[in-house]
């Protein structure tokens, strides 16, 4: 923009009175020194934290280093033009969870150009010289899209997180343990590495049920939970497959680990004293099967959870509060689908 007196005073006179509803990261790209400084300076006084660059491609890098929300571009810059510009970052943020807005500050003024510059994926378009009054409106209409964008992104993230996780014990869901466990049996497929599956059933939960009542019965399960969680690595997840079942997924572990996390698991949940709101004292078992992918058929991740399952019901046949690891045919009567 062509550095006028005027253009001052309009920057001068704007500095004071603004109360900015909030700091906003915001990237200032021009070329031009004395339109860029002046950009600067009205921005700062609003309140704003302003980043800065003279080329399209360091806006683009400094977009990219993922602080900026709102970016004030010139269409004419070395580098990259705005145009280009507005095209990569609106390819990166839409639908990302986080939003930009971009404003193209140019003199170019025809409709076509106008058509052009929102087709690029620009939200919004000032023609210079303008009034800084103007530009302060627009940011703040930016700010307001950022601030509405930005509260559908959470709300959106919370639906996807609930729908993803047991209420009860805070657990991955079936739903998000299935989507889990098939993400990680590709990956571990295409590494060369095994996958491994422990599941844990609550022995007589039932009875806890019917001689303390449910409530204690979901504090129980809640123990359990916090127990198998405490009991894996990272990288490693427990969710609640159904009611006093869990899985663990052990993406990287052979069978021999496996048991050794179902094991960790049996002994915590075993040497826990778990209070009753009657003051009653439980103490708690659970049988736990183990399966992993090396050296055993199988079709589908469903194949490997159904063998857990399996192995589990050896270990309640034996006896219950123990581990067994699944072995191909080893008892194929007692096998159970884990649907
Ligand atoms: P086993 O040792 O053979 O596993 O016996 P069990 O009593 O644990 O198994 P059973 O399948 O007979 O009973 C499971 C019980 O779990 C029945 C069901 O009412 C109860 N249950 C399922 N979900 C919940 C829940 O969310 N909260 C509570 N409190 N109980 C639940
Ligand atoms: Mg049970
Ligand atoms: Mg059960």
């Amino acid at each position: 923009m062509p550095y006028n007196k005027d253009s001052e005073k309009k920057v001068r006179g704007t500095l004071a009175p603004s109360s900015p509803s909030k700091t906003l990261p915001i990237l200032v790209a021009d070329d031009d020194p004395v339109s860029r400084c002046l950009l600067v300076k009205t921005l700062r006084g609003w309140g704003h934290e302003v980043q800065t660059t003279d080329d399209g491609k360091e806006a683009w890098e400094l977009f990219r280093s993922g602080k900026v929300r709102l970016v004030l571009t010139e269409w004419m810059l070395p580098g990259m033009d705005g145009l280009e510009l507005c095209h990569r970052i609106r390819a990166a943020s839409t639908g990302s969870s986080q939003p930009a807005y971009i404003v193209l500050l140019t003199s170019k003024n025809s409709v076509q150009d106008r058509v052009a510059a929102f087709n690029a994926g620009a939200d919004d378009f000032i023609s210079k010289p303008f009034h800084y009054e103007e530009l302060r409106a627009r940011v703040q209409a930016g700010e307001r899209i950022l601030a509405l964008q930005s509260e559908l992104i959470g709300a959106r993230e919370k639906m996807e997180r609930l729908a993803l996780t047991d209420p009860l014990t805070g657990l991955l869901n079936r739903r998000a343990l299935v989507e889990a466990l098939r993400r990680d049996e590709d990956r571990m497929r295409r590494e060369g590495r095994p996958m491994g599956v422990v599941v844990g059933d609550v022995d007589y939960f039932k009875t806890i049920n019917d001689e303390h009542g449910h409530q204690t019965g979901d504090h129980v399960l809640r123990t359990v939970a916090n127990c198998l969680k405490a009991s894996v690595r990272g990288g490693d997840y427990v969710g609640r497959w159904g009611g006093e079942e869990f899985l663990i997924g052990l993406p990287g572990a052979d069978i021999i680990q496996c048991a050794e996390v179902a094991e960790r698991c049996r002994s915590l949940l075993s040497g826990q004293r778990i209070s009753t709101r009657d003051n009653e004292v439980l103490k708690v078992t659970a049988s736990f099967g183990a399966a992993a992918t090396e050296g055993v058929d199988r079709e589908s991740i469903m194949d490997l959870v159904r063998q857990a399952d399996t192995a589990m019901y050896w270990s309640k046949n034996s006896g219950r509060n123990r581990v067994k690891i699944y072995v191909a045919g080893a008892d194929p009567g007692l096998r159970r689908k884990a649907s």
